[in-house]
């Protein structure tokens, strides 16, 4: 006997309004359910199971193996390892929380909650992953870093009010436009002016931004699911194949910032 009978899945039709926000994902919806009950939707397939794994898995890989390559005790401040740690961990938590929870009984209510909390965590990968790279960039430069790290967290925080506030995908995305400019100008002055860092890190910090804006956009164009209505709904759709670029990118964020912890112990800044 069965420990535990799953619920019968609903159409998208059937489901309420603020969970059909993908009309190409036609069946596979879990029923509005108790926290217990969305815990337990662990264990059967529906149509939020491969987003709820895509970053589940990756949140405990991150938790554990990360730990082990940062360098905690070899960086003059320690602040910059814990930032970067914690930037890792944001954007796959807020996420498994969202859509493991989306359907739960407090209805619209719960759901716009969670959904600022996963945007939040997305918006906390760019703004604690970047502070290292502004602090290492402007490493020469400490009265002029102390004012970038502050102008980013300010710039971020707007993106933080636009991402919880927007109402479509559109201009949720929008919000990381701000802080995504701020960052490139920081690698042009890497490039062409006198910021520092080392050579190899900008190539995978340009990787990372360009995943993560890839992802961002195959989410807002719903490719592949819009030329196949239903043949998507529980593998291989658009959010899946964003969650699964997201996870990447973070992994380029987290090579390129250990190349630049790495490099940044034997630099020396010029005397003035
Ligand atoms: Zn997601």
């Amino acid at each position: 006997m069965a420990l535990y009978q799953e619920p019968r899945l609903l159409d998208f039709t059937k489901t309420p309004p603020h969970l059909q926000f993908n009309k190409y994902v036609l069946t596979g919806y879990r029923p509005v359910s108790t926290a217990g009950e969305c815990l337990r939707s662990l264990f059967y397939i529906h149509n939020e199971l491969g987003n709820i794994y895509t970053h589940g898995i990756p949140f405990l890989l991150f938790l554990v193996l990360l730990p082990c390559s940062i360098p905690w005790m070899e960086v003059d401040s320690t602040w910059i390892c814990v930032a970067h740690y914690l930037a890792c961990l944001c954007p796959t938590i807020g996420s498994v929380l969202y859509h493991l929870f989306m359907n739960h009984i407090g209805g619209q209510h719960v759901y716009n909650t969670l959904l600022s909390l996963d945007m939040v965590g997305v918006c906390l990968v760019n703004t604690l992953g970047a502070l290292p790279i502004i602090y290492i960039t402007l490493l020469c430069y400490p009265t002029v870093r102390q004012t970038a790290l502050l102008a980013y967290i300010l710039v971020s925080a707007y993106g933080i009010y636009c991402a919880t506030t927007a109402h479509t995908n559109f201009l949720r995305l929008r919000a990381f436009v701000w802080q995504a400019l701020f960052r490139f100008s920081l690698f042009l002055f890497r490039v062409y002016g006198t910021g520092v860092g080392s050579p190899e890190s900008l190539r995978l910090f340009v990787i990372m931004d360009t995943l993560a804006a890839l992802g961002g956009l195959v989410n807002v164009i719903q490719i592949p699911e819009r030329f196949s209505p239903g043949l998507f709904d529980n593998w291989g759709n658009s959010h899946q194949i964003m969650h699964v670029m997201v996870v990447c990118s973070i992994i380029y964020l987290h090579w390129g910032t250990m190349e630049d912890l790495a490099w940044i112990r034997g630099f020396q800044c010029p005397a003035e």
